[in-house]
């Protein structure tokens, strides 16, 4: 190697063995009477490229596309023509209908479903995917329904009639299934359609239905049919390396990739998998951080992926897809609030950069309010006035989503029409909202994103004859059907390396190769017989996935061929997965195994930015202004005490996790319930001898008033009112029972006392910060001492209340510095957990609160010997954390892994990354955090 660099002669060896493995048969596809019919679409595109390499070679710069084309896309170029040749006369001739897969699953669908009360089924559209594939194979391997005359499993007897059903259907209607297609091809093709000599490239075995038409129907007809494979490469070395798990499987793989690509620019790479779909996302996301590790400090275009992926995903998955069917499914029925929030996320709506931070906040209103779903108008409404919160309104939202709610055809939504009428008031209901966007250009991706969709419509248009007249529900479902069966990827540059499934692999050639998954468990395949056609015939006819031992003869010939299709080929499996133990596969196990490189070096991101990095620890925030009032209260201090940046974050950035909405109040509402009705409650009875003068029926009817009165002040105004009132109902219940056994406690108090402050509002003075603190509920004791107490719902234990880093320090914060309140007794909490209700309370004498202990004869370990000492010693450690909140301190510094499970920053702080995900998951493990 000379500069890091591989010698040119090296290369150009490497690229002409390659180049020579595919010359006889690219120096065949320049004769415009030869075609070449391939087993995949990768391989078509692959003999492209060579074909371009070598006329480059041979120093070209024009020349005519050869004729490679793969075999379903040829067929259908086939029935193309004849469509063109009988023009208008093709239905008089009668040439049927090509279906393509959508219109024939959907034709299943209404066979099955017609026929719901002779053969039940849940879910039609699952079993019509099975039953076509199971006539597909009968087409394919030659054989008819009355081969499966005497076979009487439920299943079998199914198939039969519904195939009966479909068959008649398809006579009546003149379609042609696409299995049938070479059937009916072979009947109606005629020489001149016809090439005089077709190559089959790749295929390593054909069905009996292709192997007829070619051997039998096109020789027939004077075509010279051969076949080509590429040569296995005789110095080809195969090596086999186990790794700890799939993560560090993948990351091999690239890391290798990286090196030969660094070593040999022009080398074309191969991973291959044989469940390339199930690990396709970890590959494409370690493919960015290996492959193009800058792609994290510069823009790029996600088209220009650095590995291209032959696993699509569904065109639904990809945002602006996913964001035009949310904005239909809003536009005519009710959605969840988290789609809404989605809805309002959407940078594919006008104004999606530009009034951002108001629909964000809108869609935390919504949140907050408990809402779990909207109708189009409310929804309206609230992009009208935020929801009641007025920065939250969004005018140009409002604007278009009212355009598209007030169209004329929003009139005619009940009727029925065909899927391509559907399709247009889809696409004019996408057009009025502003869909796909205009404050932003669509990147590449996007782009054929959008393009792709408008595919997706017009494909509706075929269903027509398959469905007929359907209602709005019905096309809306056949849309996001559409849009989830389409599987899509985004054309992109040209990418460095190729990943692929094994099928595909096989039939090509590499400079490197690299073999992830292959456990015993995935290679070879295990059987998955067909449930419609009998096992023993699909044994017997030997069709795919029918028993090991086909498997296991298919899988050797691709692992040999896989084996010898680059000079250098690794292979790679996983000893466990989640401390499950995982084997090799056996049809590699007798390489030599060697240990994974050691990969030490991180990927060379400065080379590829072209200028040095530099990395510097921020934990310090600009100084809090002390001449304002502390963001946040008592919620300050625990937050700064547990972790300086929860408190950053949360008091001065204002950044907050957004509520998850559930069915019924949450948490949070149903604590400020209970804090809510327990305040009405002592206003009116006020003290101890007030509750004492109620008898059991009279305390009943006062908790039942004030619970009352609370959840009334509670009810939701407008659209979600009847269910809110429900939900209350069960709500009411609870309450009553809580606060009845809540008081029962309150009842055994020996000491007197005097509720004299409930939901009390102070400002107290720490260190340099001025905090408004809002206290539950101070009593005033016998001595007149007070006892400040803070209702929780959850579990509660003055433990948090100790130390340099008090878990909990709200309830010192308030005995410490609550200076006019006089002298402070002690502070309680009041535990409201249904089944648990009890104080837990520390103070100078232990009998004035059942639950309470004087702090001596507490074990807290930080604790001080006396309660004036222990106020001092709060004082000091509160001060403490008000003046490094003061100061700007925000490191990511969780107390302990726990602090994180609930904080929800997690995104903001990356504490993962700091930690190291593993790390992090292990605490977890560990119960820790729990
Ligand atoms: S998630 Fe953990 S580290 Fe991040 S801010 Fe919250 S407590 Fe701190």
């Amino acid at each position: 190697m000379e500069n890091g660099q591989y010698p040119i002669a090296r290369k150009v060896a490497r690229a002409q063995r390659i180049m020579n493995a595919y010359q006889a048969l690219l120096q065949s596809v320049g004769d415009t009477q030869t075609l070449v019919v391939t087993v995949n679409r990768r391989l078509a595109r692959h003999l492209h490229e060579r074909y371009a390499q070598m006329r480059q070679i041979q120093g070209d710069s024009v020349w005519e596309t050869p004729r490679i084309l793969p075999q379903n896309a040829w067929l259908e170029t086939l029935w193309r023509e004849l469509e063109e040749r009988d023009g208008i006369q093709a239905q008089a001739v009668g040439l049927p209908l090509l279906l393509n897969a959508s219109r024939e699953s959907l034709a299943w669908e209404g066979v099955i479903a017609a026929h719901q009360s002779r053969y039940p089924l849940l879910k039609p559209a699952v079993a019509a995917r099975g039953v076509m594939r199971a006539w597909g194979l009968l087409r394919q391997w030659r054989r008819s329904l009355d081969d499966l005359t005497g076979y009487d499993e439920p299943d079998v007897l199914a198939f039969r009639f519904w195939a009966a059903e479909f068959d008649a259907l398809c006579a009546e209607r003149g379609w042609l299934p696409s299995a049938a297609l070479a059937d009916e091809l072979a009947g109606r093709i005629t020489p001149p359609m016809l090439p005089k000599r077709l190559i089959l490239a790749g295929f390593d075995q054909l069905t009996p239905q292709m192997q007829g038409f070619y051997f039998e129907t096109l020789t027939a007809l004077g075509v010279v049919v051969e076949t080509w494979r590429a040569d296995a490469l005789a110095d080809a070395q195969a090596r086999c390396i186990p790794c700890s798990g799939l993560e560090a499987e993948l990351r091999a793989a690239l890391q290798w990739t990286r090196r030969t690509l660094l070593d040999n620019p022009a080398a074309r790479i191969g991973i291959a998998a044989p469940n390339l779909p199930a690990i396709a996302e970890p590959l494409r996301r370690l493919s960015w951080e290996i492959l193009r590790p800058h792609s994290r400090y510069e823009g790029v275009d996600p088209a220009d992926a650095p590995l291209n992926i032959s696993a699509g995903r569904p065109l639904s998955d990809y945002p602006a897809a996913h964001d035009a069917l949310l904005g239909l499914r809003l536009c005519f029925g009710d959605a969840s609030i988290a789609r809404v929030g989605a809805f309002l996320r959407s940078p594919f709506l006008p104004g999606g950069l530009r009034e951002a931070e108001r629909r964000a906040l809108l869609d935390a209103r919504l949140r907050r309010l408990g809402r779990r779903a909207m109708r189009p108008d409310g929804l309206l409404r609230a992009l009208s006035d935020g929801a009641g919160f007025a920065p939250a309104s969004c005018p140009q939202l409002h604007e278009r989503f009212g355009a598209a709610l007030q169209a004329e055809e929003m009139g005619g939504l009940r009727q029925t029409r065909r899927p391509s009428a559907w399709a247009g008031v889809f696409s004019r209901t996408l057009a009025r909202l502003g869909w796909p966007g205009d404050d932003r250009s669509l990147d590449s991706a996007e782009h054929q994103t959008v393009t792709a969709w408008g595919q997706c419509l017009s494909a509706m248009g075929a269903l027509d004859d398959v469905s007929g007249a359907v209602d709005l529900h019905t096309a809306l479902s056949q849309l996001t059907r559409l849009a989830n069966e389409r599987d899509f990827q985004p054309d992109g540059g040209l990418a460095q390396a190729q990943a692929m499934g094994l099928l595909e692999a096989a039939g090509e050639q590499f400079d490197a190769l690299w073999i992830v998954g292959m456990i015993d468990e995935a290679w070879p395949p295990p059987p998955d017989p067909n449930p419609y056609l009998p096992l023993t015939l699909q044994r017997q006819w030997e069709m795919p996935r029918a028993s090991a031992a086909r498997e296991r003869d298919y899988a050797e010939v691709i692992t040999q061929r896989l084996l010898t299709c680059a000079p250098q080929v690794v292979v790679s499996w996983s000893v466990s997965e989640e401390d499950r133990p995982l084997r090799v596969s056996p049809l590699v196990a007798h390489l030599a195994l060697e240990d994974a490189d050691a990969d030490a070096d991180a990927p060379d991101v400065e080379r590829y930015l072209g200028a040095p990095l530099e990395s510097f620890e921020d934990m310090q925030a600009p100084a809090f202004d002390a001449q304002l009032n502390a963001p946040g209260g008592a919620g300050l201090f625990q937050s700064q005490s547990q972790c300086p940046f929860q408190a950053f974050a949360r008091y001065r950035l204002r950044a907050e996790s957004l509520e998850e909405p559930g069915s019924g109040p949450d948490a949070r509402r149903r604590g400020q319930f209970a804090h809510r009705a327990l305040d009405r409650f002592w206003r009116v009875t006020r003290d101890s001898a007030g509750l004492a003068a109620l008898n059991d029926v009279a305390l009943l009817e006062r908790i039942v008033v004030c619970v009352g009165e609370v959840l009334a002040e509670s009810l939701e105004s407008g659209e979600d009112a009847a269910w809110w009132e429900a939900v209350t109902d069960l709500e009411r219940g609870r309450l009553i029972h809580l606060l009845r056994n809540w008081l029962d406690g309150e009842r055994q108090r020996m000491e007197p006392f005097t509720v004299t402050g409930l939901e009390l509002p102070l400002t107290l003075q720490v260190g340099p910060l001025n905090v408004r603190a809002r206290l539950d509920r101070v009593d005033r004791l016998d001595g007149d001492e007070a006892l400040v107490i803070d209702y929780k719902t959850g579990l509660s234990s003055p433990a948090g209340w100790f130390g340099p880093r008090p878990a909990d320090p709200q309830l010192p914060l308030y005995a410490a510095f609550a200076h006019e309140l006089g002298p402070i007794c002690g502070a309680a909490f009041g535990q409201l957990r249904p089944g648990n209700e009890r104080f837990q309370a520390i103070l100078t004498h232990s009998d004035a609160i059942p639950g309470g202990k004087a702090l001596e004869q507490t074990q807290y370990s930080e604790r001080a010997e006396s309660w004036q000492a222990q106020l001092q010693a709060w004082r000091d450690v509160l001060i403490r954390l008000a003046d490094a909140f003061a100061s700007g301190a925000a490191a990511v510094d969780p107390i302990k892994p726990s602090a994180c499970l609930y904080c929800g920053l997690q995104t903001l702080c990356r504490v993962d990354q700091l930690r190291g995900a593993d790390a992090a998951s292990a605490e977890q493990e560990d119960g820790d955090g729990v």
